[in-house]
């Protein structure tokens, strides 16, 4: 055997009977499959005695997951990473809620994830692991005896260290990423923060060949990696899209109008409120426009548990309700807010069908939307996307129209400027980010990623 497994460690797993929820998954099918494969992580579900494994085999690869006791779900998963990790890596330091029991709880899951993959593990597996959940799980691998490399890609951005250290007993937890062999993140911005953290707030160095040594002697490679989309299935997809239904209905229902779509999870980090109100900001200073779009903003919940995920839901709905009640007429709806999750093929002729794309996060590590949009648009009459400078993916589409998402009135300029666009420059803009796109898919991310880690 030229090269050994690969073993995905990932919060959430992919079941193979599971449609592949996205391009991540489907590239960590395909390269698992090609050297055979194991794919770890938590259930989803909660039971009563922790440390339940399920075991699936497809093929050369094999899928095993845990469950989590509720105190470990609650600790672990609704506490430390999503309501003190996920506002940090956001840029959200007023957002974090640290308690010490629930770093003690992310910390005492990551063992157990070590643990029970620990006895999985053969001597010539390569494991890449994935995300803000399991951050410390390399050293607790290396505490065990484990020699293999090791990889992490984080999907979120790298705040400045500036943020990060004002993280109770930050050192405990970014410290650790020194136990990988490779850190991959999305920009050249991730990169300098975690440089700057190494170098200047924690005493590690960097060594020739640019590796950074953290304080406990060990060193690693960081590198940027920006995650991708399976280009050419999403391209099929929204072509493919144009005869459904639901397609037809929607194009009806606009009579013409230019429909403007957003589509993001439910989250304070997509700058939702702050997009609704440079909606109101263009109609509001244009009414040329009213009567002629239709801003459709789909807004699937998640994270339910999470309290300022229940609360931002409400500012919306007050924010939708406002603009619909200040400028609906009996045959004109501004907003429609839908709080529903679609399938991912149905969202591709959504795409397609929309003239302007409004992807405004205030941070987000990539944002595959504002790639999917790009994709999926008509070559002959394509799309504008109007994407904000703190994506991820504004480093590579800079062929978009790039706002700052906190000033409404940049916004509605942009928003103004994308819908009388001429047919040659969306097209010139569009060129330039679909070759982007072309090069650079989700193969080519997994693979360099990989490349990378084994060289
Ligand atoms: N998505 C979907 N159905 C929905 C909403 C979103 O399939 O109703 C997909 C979307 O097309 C994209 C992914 O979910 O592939 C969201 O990824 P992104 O990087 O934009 O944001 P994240 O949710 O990871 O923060």
């Amino acid at each position: 055997k030229a090269q050994g497994r690969l073993v995905v460690v990932s919060n959430r797993v992919a079941l193979p009977k599971q449609t592949a929820t996205g391009g991540l998954a489907s590239a960590m099918r395909a390269a698992m499959r090609e050297r055979g494969g194991l794919w770890f992580g938590w259930s989803g579900k909660i039971g009563s005695d922790t440390g339940r494994l399920r075991r699936v085999r497809d093929d050369t690869v094999e899928y095993v997951t845990l469950d989590l006791s509720r105190l470990d779900h609650d600790q672990f998963y609704a506490g430390f990473a999503n309501r003190a990790l996920w506002p940090l890596l956001h840029y959200r330091p007023d957002l974090v809620d640290y308690r010490r029991e629930q770093l003690e709880g992310y910390l005492r899951v990551n063992a157990l994830f070590a643990d029970h993959l620990v006895q999985m593990l053969e001597p010539d597996d390569v494991i890449w692991v994935h995300d803000y959940h399991l951050i410390p799980l390399a050293a607790r691998l290396r505490a065990r005896g484990v020699k293999n490399r090791i990889g992490f890609f984080l999907h979120t951005p790298l705040p400045a260290a500036a943020l990060l250290i004002g993280l109770p007993r930050h050192q405990a937890l970014f410290e650790t990423l020194s136990a990988y062999d490779l850190v991959g993140l999305h920009t050249a911005r991730d990169l300098r923060a975690l440089e700057d953290y190494f170098l200047h707030e924690i005493g590690g160095a960097m060594r020739p060949g640019g590796r950074l040594r953290g304080p406990d002697g060990r060193s690693f490679r960081a590198a940027v990696f920006p995650i991708s989309i399976d280009t050419a299935q999403v391209v099929q997809s929204a072509r493919e899209a144009t005869h459904l239904d639901e397609i037809a209905q929607l194009e009806t229902s606009l009579q013409d109008r230019a429909l403007i779509i957003g589509v993001d999870r439910l989250d304070y980090s997509k700058g939702l409120p702050e997009r609704f109100r440079a909606y109101d900001h263009l109609l509001e200073h244009r009414p040329d426009l009213h009567r002629r779009i239709s801003f459709l903003q789909i807004a699937p919940p998640s994270r339910g548990s999470v309290p300022e995920y229940r609360q931002i839901r409400r500012e919306l709905e007050r924010l939708a309700g406002h603009i619909n009640g200040k400028y609906a007429a009996p045959d004109w709806v501004p907003i429609r807010y839908v709080n529903q999750s679609f399938p991912h093929s149905l969202l591709t002729g959504y795409y397609r069908t929309a003239r302007v794309a409004l992807i405004t996060p205030l941070r987000d590590g990539m944002n595959l939307v504002a790639k999917e949009y790009v994709a999926c648009q008509d070559p002959k009459n394509p799309g504008v996307l109007v994407l904000s400078r703190f994506a991820g993916a504004a480093a590579e589409l800079g062929d978009a129209l790039l706002v700052n998402p906190a000033d409404p009135a940049e916004l509605a300029d942009a928003l103004g400027r994308a819908l009388t666009m001429p047919l040659r420059e969306r097209r010139q803009r569009w060129r330039a980010m679909m070759d982007v796109l072309e090069k650079q898919d989700i193969d080519a991310w997994s693979k360099a990623f990989l490349e990378r880690l084994t060289s």
